[in-house]
This record gives structure tokens, sequence and C-alpha cells, in this order.
């Protein structure tokens, strides 16, 4: 089926380079280029972040990835490292470690964070001088006890290490990126005292980005599964009707049935 580009609305055959975006619109490699993009290496899932109404800004040249970050509008302030839109279902994280609790939360410089998709995020680790303390992530339950005890529940959990001093602490997040499928964001990144103020100001961060992390991560994998159950079943029914099986008016009938219509 022909694909409609949504930045010059020129139609794309099956085999024209096009990218998809977030919100299932078509760009041809064209626009695609225009909005500041390679057609080669950020093909692939890259495209996932960013919405059409962001590429149309992008080609127009109102609007670049810096600006669209600088302008992230946050629904859910987590904490300086990771920031949250629940109705777009954006994030923005950060490869900078604030390393003042109290350092400017205004801080937006756009060149620390980079821009993911919720449905992009595949997994998530914390880790601890380099040990993992706690995970989540798709089809996967959270270990560590993230989810449902307080902060307690996370410190007890790195108890095991017997370090008193926290070198590194850091929370890796594996997105659906070829190129480039690990994201830190680093927390601690100097010796820090297990008994501190700042150190269990940290651990709180990180809880708070596990947990919303997980809650994104649970929320969107049973609505995919949902989609693609009903796509299957209408597959069934469309190889039925191409068999003389069932009749054009059944399947219409089904198909509206298992799609709401
Ligand atoms: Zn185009």
């Amino acid at each position: 089926m022909a694909k409609i580009c949504a930045g010059c609305g020129k139609e794309m055959g099956m085999f024209n380079g096009k990218v998809q975006v977030k919100d299932k619109e078509y760009f041809c490699n064209s626009c695609w280029e225009k909005a500041g993009f390679n057609t080669w290496g950020d093909l692939m899932d890259k495209p996932q972040m960013y919405t059409s109404k962001d590429i149309i800004e992008m080609i127009k040249g109102s609007k670049t990835h810096d600006s669209i970050i600088k302008d992230f509008v946050v629904t859910a302030d987590i904490c300086p490292s990771a920031k949250f839109n629940d109705d777009t279902k954006q994030m923005i994280l950060a490869d900078h470690a604030f390393v003042y609790v109290t350092s400017d939360p205004q801080n937006k410089r756009a060149e620390n964070y980079t821009l993911f998709s919720y449905d992009q995020i595949v997994s998530f680790e914390l880790l601890e001088n380099g040990e993992s303390v706690a995970s989540g992530g798709i089809g996967r339950a959270a270990l560590g006890g993230i989810l449902f005890g307080g902060v307690g529940a996370v410190v007890g959990a790195s108890t095991r290490s017997y370090k008193s001093v926290c070198e590194e602490l850091k929370i890796k997040v594996t997105v659906k990126d070829y190129k480039d499928p690990a994201f830190y964001i680093p927390l601690i990144i100097i010796g820090t005292n297990k008994s501190s103020s700042e150190y269990k100001e940290k651990m709180k961060m990180a809880q708070n980005i596990l947990s919303k992390l997980q809650l994104i991560t649970s929320v969107s994998a049973p609505e995919k599964t949902e989609t693609m159950d009903k796509f299957e079943e209408i597959k069934k029914y469309k190889n039925l009707l191409d068999e003389g099986i069932i009749s054009q008016e059944d399947f219409e009938n089904k198909k509206k049935e298992l799609l709401n219509l």
C-alpha cells in the first residue's frame, strides 16, 4: 500500500526509502534529510523518538533536536537526571551527573540530554560499584525491591556490598537502538559515604527513576500483545475468506468487531 509523506505529501511506493515516526506517520528520505538526519545511520528505531509534528517543525527549521529538548514539557518531574512527559510518552535522560543535589534544577543544557520514546525502553538496571543491585523491564518482574518498598528497600538491597563508600552509582537503560542500545544515567561519580545524606538522596532519585521505568514498561507491554493478538485473529479470518470458507461480509463484520469500529 502506498504511504503518504507527512512532510511533503508525496506518495511513496513500497520500496521507496521512508521513515516511520512515533505516531506511525511516514516521511520520505528527502524530508527526513531536510529535518537534519541522515538516511542511513539514523534509520531503524531512532525515528521513534520524534512525533510527526516534531519532524515537520524540524523541516521548517523552527525546531532542532536541541530546542525539542530545551522546550521539553515535563509532566512527571522525577529528578534532574530523568524527565518524563506522560502525554507524548517521551522522556529525556541525562548522561551527566548532577554532582550536588542542590545543583540548579532548572539546568536545561540540551547537550546533556537524550530524547527517548517510552516504547523504546527494553530493560533497566541499577549498578552500584559495577554490581547490579536492582533491575526490571518488559516482561520482567522488578528485582531488588524497587517497586513497593520505600527508600529503605533499595538501601537494604545494596547492603550486600561491604564497602561503606559508593564510588559509582548509575542506571543502565537498554533501549531499542541498534547503534547505541545502552544508555547510562550517572548518579554518583565520586566516592560518597553510604551514611551521608547525599547518598540517601541519590538512592531515592534512583528508586524514583526505576519505579517510573518499571511502570512504563509494565503498562506498555500488555497493550502491544493485545493489538498483536487482534491482528493475528484478523489474519486467520482473512485466510478463511481467501479459502472461500466465509463470505466477504462475514469477514468485514468480524474485522469491525475485533477493531472496535
Ligand atoms: Zn517528503
